[in-house]
C-alpha cells in the first residue's frame, strides 16, 4: 500500500495498493485479449472511441486538475493545462488513426505496399513530475495505433492515472485495453519491462533508471522509447531584448517548482549585459508567486516530497551565498525557495539535474563560448536562445545538441510537434506527426502480378 501525500499540506489524500508481479502477469493476459479485438476495429470506430474518451476527460477536466493539485502540489492553473493536454492528445491521436497510411513503392513484376502493424501490449512507465500529460503522451498514440496499454504511474502520483482508466471504461473502451498498475518501480515497473508479453516500453524518468530499463529491453530486443533528464541552457546574447529575456527567465526554471525535464536551469548570459540581466532577474524571480496551489494566482507550489527536498538541499546549502534567493512558506509542505547561484560551467550545480527551483547563471564572452558551455553536459533535451540576429538564432539552434529548442521563447512542448532528447536525455521521439507510427512495426508486402502458368 502507498499513502498518497498532498505535498502542500502533508495530509494523506488516499491509500493505493501496490501492484505485484502476479498483478502484472494477469494484466498482460487481459490486455492481449482486448488488443486483438481493438486492432481489428475499423479505423473510424477506433477513432470514435478515442474521441469519446477525450470528451469524457473534457467533462471531468476540473476534477482531474484538482486531483493533480492534491497528489502533485501543482498550482491549479498548471493542473488545468495538464488535464487539457491529456484531452487534446487523445483528440489528436484520434485524428491520426485514419491517416496512419503505409506506402506503395514501385517494383517490377508486382505491387509493393507497406502496412503499419500495431505492436500488441505497450507499457508506459511515467514519472511524478507531469503525471497526466506524460501518461497521455504514450497512452493516446499507442491506443490509436491499435495497441493495448499498461500504465505504471509513479509511486507518489497514481490518482489521475487511475481516474483516466475509469473514464476510458465509461467512454466505452474495451475492458482490459487500458489498465493502470500503481506500485513500485522495481516491482511493477520491472515486471512490465521483463514481461515477454510486453512489446514496447515507453519510459519517462531519470537517466539512471532509463539506462537499466534499456539494458533489460536489450535482452528481449524489446522496443523502447526513453524520455530522460535534462540540464537545459537559456542563452541570452547581448543583442537580445534583455528586458524580455529576464522577464521570461523565472518561468523557465521555476514552473512546476523546477521539476521539469525541460527546465532552463543553466542561464548563460553574455558578459556585456550580465549585470543588467541580473538586475532585472531578481525582481522577476521575487514576483513569481509561491504558495497555496489551489489559489489561481499561485505560480509555484511545493516540491513533490520530503525526500526530494532533501535531494535538492544536498545540492544547495541554505547558508551558501546565492545571487538570488526567493521566499518559501514556513510550516507544513515540502517548500523550497527559488534560488539562483553564480557558477562555473563545470560546477556540479551546473552539470547535474537538480530538479528543483534552482538555476545557475554563467557569463560567456562570445557565440562560440556560449555553444561550448551549452553543449558541456551529458544531457540534450531542450534550450532557449535569446537574440535579435536571425542568422545567429539559426546558427546556434543548429549547433546546440538538444532535441527541443526555442528562440526568444521557452516553449518546448506542443502535442503536434516532435519531442525527445539528444545524448543521455533519451532515445526516440514522442508527440508530433510520427507519434502513432512509433507504436507500430512496418511490414513490407510484395504481391506478384505475374500471370499464373
Ligand atoms: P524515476 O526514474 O525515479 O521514476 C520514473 C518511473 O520509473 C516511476 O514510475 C518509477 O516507479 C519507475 N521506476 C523506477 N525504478 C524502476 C525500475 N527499476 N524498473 C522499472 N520502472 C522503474 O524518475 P522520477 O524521479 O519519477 O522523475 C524525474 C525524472 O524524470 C527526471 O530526471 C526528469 O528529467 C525525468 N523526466 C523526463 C521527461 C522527458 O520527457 N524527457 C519528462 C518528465 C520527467
Amino acid at each position: 500500500m502507498h499513502e498518497i501525500i498532498n505535498p502542500a499540506t502533508e495530509e494523506v489524500v488516499a491509500t493505493v495498493p501496490a501492484s505485484t508481479r502476479q498483478d502484472v502477469d494477469a494484466a498482460v493476459v487481459r490486455a492481449a485479449r482486448a488488443q486483438t479485438g481493438w486492432a481489428a476495429l475499423a479505423p473510424g470506430d477506433r477513432a470514435r472511441h478515442l474521441r469519446r474518451f477525450a470528451a469524457a476527460v473534457d467533462a471531468h477536466l476540473e476534477e482531474l486538475a484538482l486531483l493533480e493539485v492534491r497528489e502533485a502540489g501543482h498550482p491549479i492553473g498548471n493542473a488545468r493545462w495538464e488535464a487539457g493536454n491529456a484531452r487534446d492528445l487523445l483528440d489528436y491521436a484520434a485524428s491520426g488513426v485514419e491517416r496512419l497510411t503505409g506506402s506503395q513503392i514501385p517494383v517490377a513484376g508486382g505491387l509493393n505496399v507497406t502496412f503499419h502493424e500495431p505492436l500488441g501490449v505497450v507499457a508506459v512507465i511515467a514519472p511524478w513530475n507531469f503525471p497526466m500529460p506524460i501518461a497521455a503522451w504514450g497512452l493516446a498514440p499507442a491506443l490509436a495505433a491499435g495497441n493495448a496499454v499498461l500504465l505504471k504511474p509513479a509511486e507518489t502520483t497514481p490518482l489521475t492515472a487511475l481516474r483516466l482508466a475509469e473514464l476510458a471504461l465509461e467512454a466505452g473502451l474495451p475492458e482490459g485495453l487500458f489498465q493502470v498498475l500503481p506500485g513500485d518501480g522495481p516491482v511493477a515497473g520491472d515486471a512490465l519491462v521483463e514481461h515477454p508479453g510486453v512489446a514496447k516500453v515507453v519510459f519517462t524518468g531519470s537517466t539512471a533508471v532509463g539506462k537499466q530499463i534499456m539494458a533489460k529491453c536489450a535482452a528481449h530486443v524489446k522496443r523502447v522509447t526513453l524520455e530522460l533528464g535534462g540540464k537545459s541552457p537559456n542563452i541570452v546574447f547581448a543583442d537580445a531584448d534583455v528586458e524580455r529575456a529576464a522577464a521570461a527567465a523565472p518561468g523557465s526554471f521555476l514552473d512546476n517548482t523546477g521539476q521539469d525535464c525541460c527546465a532552463r536551469s543553466r542561464i548563460l548570459v553574455q558578459r556585456s549585459v550580465y549585470d543588467r540581466f541580473m538586475e532585472l532577474l531578481e525582481p522577476a524571480v521575487r514576483a513569481f508567486t509561491v504558495g497555496d496551489p489551489t489559489d489561481p494566482a499561485t505560480r509555484m507550489g511545493p516540491l513533490i516530497s520530503a525526500a526530494h527536498r532533501e535531494r535538492v538541499r544536498a545540492y544547495v546549502r541554505e547558508d551558501a551565498p546565492a545571487a538570488i534567493r526567493g521566499e518559501a512558506p514556513a510550516g507544513k509542505g515540502f517548500w523550497y525557495p527559488a534560488t539562483v547561484l553564480e557558477a562555473a560551467p563545470d560546477d556540479r550545480t551546473a552539470t547535474e539535474e537538480i530538479f528543483g527551483p534552482v538555476a545557475v547563471v554563467i557569463p560567456f564572452e562570445d557565440e562560440a563560448e556560449a555553444v561550448r558551455i551549452a553543449n558541456a553536459t551529458d544531457y540534450g533535451l531542450s534550450g532557449s536562445i535569446w537574440t535579435r540576429d536571425v542568422g545567429r538564432a539559426i546558427r546556434v539552434s543548429r549547433a546546440v545538441a538538444a532535441g527541443n529548442l526555442s528562440v526568444n521563447s521557452h516553449s518546448s512542448v506542443r502535442y503536434w510537434t516532435p519531442f525527445g532528447g539528444f545524448k543521455r536525455s533519451g532515445l526516440g521521439r514522442e508527440l508530433g506527426p510520427g507519434a502513432l507510427a512509433a507504436f507500430t512495426e512496418t511490414k513490407n508486402v510484395f504481391i506478384s502480378t505475374e500471370e499464373t502458368l
